[in-house]
């Protein structure tokens, strides 16, 4: 029996995660559950569950979820040092599924515990990544990646050899709009770009693989994650979404991992690991494929792909200023203030206006990706107006 938390368990990973965790009553427990707002999902999954303590980041909604829980025993608790708290109580699995930079630091909390933190919540990784990493280095927490790509890689992944690794295939569906010119992508709606073609996920990542800049942060957390130079990161178009990234060796043979688009077989994989556990998922059927389509991406239709490389390459703070420009940019353009295609530009002009010296330690990081937003969310102004 192994106790788990989950941080942002009301969204689609969290809510993925919990669906396997509750067909398995006798390999988890559940600690606790937290939230950003939605106080009813979280309390009915924290009573489904019998959790021990659910939390809401945002304080002003405490009172409501103190009433919904009224009576079961399970304790409420609201506001962002409770949110951290909780990450603290070193549960034996933490799932950090919180969206965007807000998970950066409950994700450090929990960490520092020494425990294993599963982590599908990209962006602490590309804004922090060292900072994350040294964590776990220090601590000794395991740390499993539950981005369907990366996860593949990890499966795929000669962690004893990886001077043997010749290159990592990073695989991109190309979202919603692969196939549509810079032209016909300037008038999207929201709904059109939150429609992903394969996967059902919450609205930032949606709107972030329409951009494509989705397949820009996994570049950026695949070489976080794995040993290898960053121009030994590839990232190929496969429209299926079958394959889920591959590992190529010098020695010619590449190993790929293959699943259902369903993010309950990587966050499976992570919540048994090293063991397997099975999942509701139907076996892929090959046959009804039939084929798997491997292009060449785009980066002149896609931006964000360049951006995310130059960032990457760069280092030092452009990490950290790419991802806190796209979170202002991509929840402007989800309250319909601005363009699609100006959400790539107010991530380019950000790094433009902005170059700060490399952060070091966390408060260095918050303080670039604060004023990072701050530089984007003027430019969001200056598109409206
Ligand atoms: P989502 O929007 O569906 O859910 C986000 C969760 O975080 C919710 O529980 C929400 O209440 C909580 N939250 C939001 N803002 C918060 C804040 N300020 N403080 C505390 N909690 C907050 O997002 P999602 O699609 O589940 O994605 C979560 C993370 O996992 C993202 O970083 C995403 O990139 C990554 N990821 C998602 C998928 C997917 O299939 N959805 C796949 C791979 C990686
Ligand atoms: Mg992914």
């Amino acid at each position: 029996m192994k106790t788990i938390t989950i941080l942002g368990a009301t969204g689609s990973v969290g809510r993925s995660t919990l669906d396997l965790v509750e067909r398995e009553p006798d390999a988890f427990q559940v600690l606790a559950l937290t939230a950003h707002r939605d106080v009813t999902k979280l309390a009915e999954a924290a009573i489904r569950t019998k959790a021990k303590r659910a939390v809401v980041a945002d304080e002003a909604c405490l009172g409501a979820l103190r009433d919904a829980l009224a009576g079961t025993g399970i304790a409420a608790a609201g506001g962002a040092q409770a949110v951290h708290d909780t990450a603290e109580l070193g549960a034996d699995l933490t799932m950090g599924a919180i969206v965007g930079c807000a998970g950066l630091e409950p994700v450090l909390a929990a960490i520092d515990q020494g425990r294993t933190v599963i982590i599908a919540n990209k962006e602490p990784l590309v804004s922090a990544g060292d900072v994350v990493l040294a964590a776990a280095a220090k601590s000794g927490a395991t740390l499993l990646p539950a981005d369907s790509e990366h996860n593949a890689i990890f499966q795929c992944f000669d962690v004893a050899r990886p001077g043997r690794v010749r290159r990592i295939i990073l695989t991109a569906s190309g979202g919603p709009f692969r196939d549509w010119s810079l032209d016909q992508m300037r008038g999207v709606s929201v709904e059109q770009a939150v429609a992903h073609p394969n996967w059902s996920m919450g609205a930032k990542i949606s709107v972030d693989s329409a951009t494509m800049m989705n397949k820009g942060l996994e570049l950026i957390e695949a070489a976080r994650l794995f040993p290898v130079p960053h121009d030994a990161i590839e990232i190929i178009l496969h429209r299926q979404s079958v394959i889920h990234s591959m590992v190529e060796y010098v020695d010619g043979s590449t190993l790929a991992q293959l699943g259902p688009p369903d993010m309950r077989v990587p966050i499976a994989s992570c919540l048994a690991w090293p063991d397997r556990m099975a999942t509701p998922m139907a076996p892929l059927d090959l046959v009804k494929i039939g084929r798997l389509d491997f292009e060449a991406p785009n980066s002149v239709r896609f931006p964000a792909l360049r951006l995310a490389r130059e960032a990457l390459d760069a280092g030092g703070a452009r990490p950290a200023i790419l991802n806190a420009a796209n979170e202002i940019a991509v929840a402007a353009f989800l309250d319909r203030r601005i363009g699609f295609l100006e959400i790539a530009a107010i991530v380019e002009d950000t790094l433009t206006r902005y170059d700060p010296p490399a952060p070091g330690a966390l408060a260095d990081v918050l303080a670039v990706d604060a004023e990072a937003r701050v530089i984007a969310r003027e430019r969001v102004k200056d598109c409206v107006a």
